[in-house]
């Protein structure tokens, strides 16, 4: 199966700016762009990447918060010192927002403490019951006047045989879930997809191959219903255009009206689904 890398509906991998390396005005992000009329401005600590691929310099703020200039082969390191000096404020607040998710990240209970997670937009408060025995998954489903809510009733031995159990059984909801999504919004867009794949992508959300087979990430099930949906047309709609032209936005704005909505939840919300069952820590680095 030939899979087009060009078709995927990439994660927007980092937070960042990109500023031409040399000639042409600076662009800025808050419109500052002598650096002495920011009096006080403190550099925040950072790294410089060669890219061959790079065409312009840019700034990067990994998920971990570490900021990582990226240049051009030949751009002079001068550059890379501009560019931070020149958007040291961006660079302060981007920091700081992306410190405070990760540190909300890793206040969340654990599983066995009862973590609560977004299963196709209803919350699921994890229970594991230590114990002998098989290994077993229930759902519980609750509705009340706040809405509907469910319990994950986790009997496993320990922690990691539980948080491998509340694993595979998402990936069975993802696999279920994105089947039906699929098959419920193809019609309309006179698309018959060949084969649906659900896999742990780190990557990308979602691709499509030429064969009209669709990959999809099994973490999707953690975003709301909505974020899903729109995955999900984009895949389908690159069963008609192979790329991202007028063409395809037209038609997956059509039929995902929230399409930019949907990318910025899942640009923002990338690490919680990443870490949904682990510790938090994502110690991969980003592109
Ligand atoms: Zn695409």
């Amino acid at each position: 199966m030939q899979m087009l890398s060009q078709l995927s509906y990439r994660p927007e991998p980092t937070h960042d700016i990109a500023i031409r390396p040399r000639g042409g005005p600076v662009r800025t992000i808050d419109g500052v762009t002598d650096p002495a009329t920011r009096p006080g401005a403190e550099l925040p600590a950072w790294t410089i990447r060669r890219s061959t691929r790079a065409r312009r310099a840019r700034i990067v703020v990994s998920d971990a918060g570490e900021v990582v200039v990226v240049l051009p082969q030949r751009a002079p390191i001068a550059t890379a010192e501009r560019m931070v000096r020149d958007h040291a404020a961006w660079i302060g607040r981007t920091v700081a927002r992306v410190r405070a998710r990760h540190a909300q990240v890793h206040a969340r209970p654990t599983l066995a403490e009862g973590r609560a997670l977004m299963v196709n937009g209803i919350p699921h408060v994890v229970e594991h019951r230590p114990g002998p025995g098989r290994t077993s998954v229930i759902r519980r489903l609750d509705t009340d006047d706040v809405g509907v809510r469910a319990s994950l009733v986790v009997r496993a031995a320990d922690e990691p045989t539980a948080a491998a159990a509340v694993d595979a059984w998402l990936r069975q909801q993802a696999r279920i879930v994105l089947t039906e999504r699929c098959a419920a919004l193809a019609p309309a867009l006179g698309v018959r997809p060949t084969r649906i794949s659900v896999r742990d992508t780190r990557s990308r959300w979602g691709s499509a191959a030429v064969s009209g087979s669709l990959s999809f990430s099994w973490r999707l099930i953690l975003a709301p219903p909505w974020v899903l949906d729109t995955v999900v047309v984009h895949e389908l709609v690159h069963l008609r255009h192979a790329n991202h032209g007028p063409a395809f936005q037209a038609l997956l704005r059509m039929h995902a009206p929230r399409a930019d909505e949907a990318r910025r939840w899942l640009r923002e919300h990338r690490h919680e689904l990443r870490t949904a069952l682990d510790d938090g820590e994502d110690t991969r680095s980003v592109a």
